[in-house]
């Protein structure tokens, strides 16, 4: 299998790695891991997600269980207790774990309410000062100012899917909002978290669109979720069948051969899809959550360590 030297991939290069025979896939994972080492090293970092806000979003984004057109039955509310921020800062603190990683359901808020987050983060950050990433929707630039001031690190904003294939998934804003979000942050100095979820209908031409306009915006995290249908959403009996292991393998490793210095995460679908697959998975990926996600469950922070080490890798603790 040809793999440029230059770690540069043509797009017929990235479909063919995506169409791969599953029985080439060791020879593929061989050498994704050698450029993984490279810029990686053999240590995974551990995040961890406070849903900060839940649920009652304006937006129709198909996959989500906190959609406007959404009756999955999750909690929902409006700002989390600063108590429950803090305990989950602490415990980033106290596990020795990478970032903390903030969530917000919605798309578009106040000033007042990005003041209100800007003044738990202050808080925060002056318990833990370690990394703080937000995943915010879309923010005016004076609301990302003040997060930036509170000492926000990085901003989560996800592409999701292809552009082509943006209107099968939400119809409520568009795929050029995102970049446009994304440009006005990383021209304010923020460090990029930008990733997709697969396995929404999408072909394997959206999948490589997507992760070659990842790769244009130069983030550095690329989050890759895998498609868990929840009930009462709009995707709850979309068909998953393709999502093997090897598949979810070969878009990792995909992922790392056109982001080779960036952290590549294996995120939602990770304890479900990639079971028992966690050592070739590392091979590629050099980050993953520990303790769930905004509405689905995962495995426990010392499950998730132990998963590390029994892969033969490190577990991360980024320097401040
Ligand atoms: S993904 Fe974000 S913007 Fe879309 S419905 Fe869910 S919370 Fe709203």
């Amino acid at each position: 299998m040809m793999i440029s030297k230059s770690e540069t991939l043509s797009r017929r290069e990235a479909l063919n790695i995506l169409n791969l025979p599953d029985e080439k896939l060791p020879e593929l994972l061989e050498k994704v891991y050698y450029i993984r080492k490279k810029h990686k090293g053999n240590v995974v970092g551990i995040q961890l997600l406070t849903n900060a806000r839940s649920g009652n979003c304006s937006q129709n984004c198909a996959y989500c269980a906190q959609s406007h057109d959404s009756d999955a039955d999750i909690s929902k509310y409006k700002l989390v207790s600063y108590d429950k921020l803090l305990r989950d800062g602490l415990t980033v603190k106290e596990k020795n774990l990478s970032r903390h990683c903030i969530g917000l359901s919605g798309i578009r808020f106040s000033d007042q309410e990005i003041d209100e987050l800007a003044d738990y983060i202050r808080n925060l950050k002056k318990e833990n000062s370690g990394h703080i990433c937000c995943s915010v929707g879309f923010l005016t630039p004076r609301q990302a100012w003040v997060l930036k001031e509170a000492g926000v690190n990085r901003i989560n904003h996800n592409l999701n899917t292809s552009e082509n294939f943006y209107p099968n998934i939400c119809t409520t804003h568009t795929y050029e909002e995102r970049v446009a979000n994304i440009k006005m942050l990383q021209s304010m100095g923020f460090e990029i978290c930008c990733g997709g979820i697969i396995g929404m209908g999408e072909s394997k031409n959206d999948v490589a669109d997507m992760l070659f306009a990842i790769k244009r915006i130069n983030p550095q995290a690329v989050p890759i979720n895998f498609l868990i249908p929840v009930p009462g959403t709009a995707m709850s009996r979309i068909d998953i069948s393709h999502l093997s292991p090897e598949y979810c393998l070969k878009v990792l490793c995909l992922t790392r051969l056109l982001n080779p210095e960036s952290d590549i995460r294996c995120a939602g679908g990770r304890e479900v899809y990639l079971k028992g697959y966690e050592k070739m998975m590392f091979y590629a990926v050099d980050s993953i959550f520990a303790s769930g996600y905004l509405t689905t469950d995962g495995q426990s922070i010392e499950d998730t360590i132990k998963t590390i080490t029994d892969a033969g890798f490190q577990y991360y603790i980024e320097p401040v």
